[in-house]
């Protein structure tokens, strides 16, 4: 039995609350589905940012780098200094947003089923600002080997995805006439290997508007950082809100989960955070576990959490943004206690 290191990041704010929640469900997976997982605390965040001086202690760095994936829950003010840095020091070059309808979840799109594909290095992210006479200015960086390798990922999941087989690539080249001249000219040229798959692009103001006006007609959007980073809070927010959104930030060789949601300071420590968008990151890390280490036993375990959260929507445990009045550790133990029914039931 394979045994994984799966570093941890608890967060600040909200993020002990759906750190404990990850933790109670993986213990569950671990017992019914016999997965051995070694969980390595990597403090980071404004907590770490106010004992030592750091938001990022070089410790935390090294347990991530001797580590199979690392999992973390969100950070608060510091945030930039943490993922931001661990996105561009361990390459994670592509940031998967899945927004898809979940049963039970009242909202604006529940048939919508797409994924956002953002390239996570460069872009106004890069945070190259200077202060200038009379203001500032931020450079925004797109680079043709980001903008390839983006868009590679962006085809091979539409192969991969049961849906359309649509890839849209969505900028603002005819303002950005350079910089998002690049990308797009990048995406067309991975297009070219990829001739099963649909492609179109839409500029970024029409990709805003035809998110709410047909968000089932999408399937996989690949966009750069910035543009990303809005889209994928409005997909999230059209499928039930940013308590539900998980997010994979991928490279080659590793991996980190997180939930797309922030640190929530205005309902922390109430025990009312609702974990699903965490619950559903865990999932994204077995599944990519399962993939990359070839361990089918870790793509059952995500399957079953996937399915065990479907049950807790469509019964209303629920925490109260989603209308319910469960708190967070109740709907995690409905969960883990799904997860074994399921297994009984194999
Ligand atoms: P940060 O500054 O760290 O990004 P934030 O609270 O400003 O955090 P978001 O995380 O995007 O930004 O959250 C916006 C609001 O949505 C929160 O203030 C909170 O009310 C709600 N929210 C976010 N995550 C959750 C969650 N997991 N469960 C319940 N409500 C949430």
């Amino acid at each position: 039995m394979t045994r994984y290191r799966i570093a941890l990041i608890e967060g600040d704010g909200i993020g002990p609350e759906v750190t404990r929640a990850a933790l109670s469900i993986l213990e569950a997976l671990e017992a019914e589905f016999g997965l051995s997982l070694e969980i390595r605390p990597a403090p980071a965040g404004d907590s770490c940012l106010q004992k030592g001086g750091v938001a990022l202690p070089e410790e935390s760095i090294s347990v991530i780098r001797r580590s199979d994936s690392c999992l973390k829950a969100p950070v608060g003010e510091s945030a930039a200094d943490v993922v931001v840095r661990l996105r561009r020091d361990f390459d994670l070059y592509a940031n998967i947003r899945p927004a898809k309808g979940l049963p039970g979840v009242k909202s604006l799109a529940p048939g919508a089923d797409l994924v956002i594909v953002r390239e996570n290095t460069e872009d106004l992210y890069k945070g190259m600002e200077f202060e200038i006479d009379g203001g500032a200015v931020a450079l925004r960086l797109i680079t043709r080997r980001a903008s390839e390798r983006i868009a590679e990922r962006a085809f091979g999941l539409a192969e991969s995805r049961k849906k359309g087989r649509k890839v849209v690539a969505v900028h603002k080249a005819n303002v950005l006439k350079k910089s998002d001249g690049v990308f797009a000219s990048a995406c067309r040229k991975v297009w070219r290997g990829h001739p099963g798959v649909n492609f179109s692009e839409m500029y970024v103001d029409a990709a805003a508007m035809a998110l709410i006006r047909s968000p089932e007609s999408f399937d996989v959007i690949v966009t750069t950082n910035l543009f990303g980073d809005i889209l994928s809070d409005e997909a999230a927010q059209l499928v039930g809100g940013i308590g539900l959104a998980p997010s994979a930030n991928l490279g080659d060789k590793f991996a980190l989960f997180e939930p797309v949601h922030g640190s929530a300071p205005d309902i922390a420590n109430r025990g009312i955070a609702n974990p699903i968008a965490m619950l559903l990151s865990v999932s994204m890390m077995l599944e990519w576990l399962g993939e990359s280490r070839r361990d089918p036993v870790c793509g059952r375990a995500a399957s079953s959490l996937r399915t065990a959260v479907n049950a807790a929507l469509e019964r209303g445990v629920t925490t109260p943004d989603l209308g319910g009045k469960n708190k967070s550790a109740e709907v995690a133990a409905y969960i883990a206690r799904q997860i074994h029914e399921g297994r009984k039931k194999e």
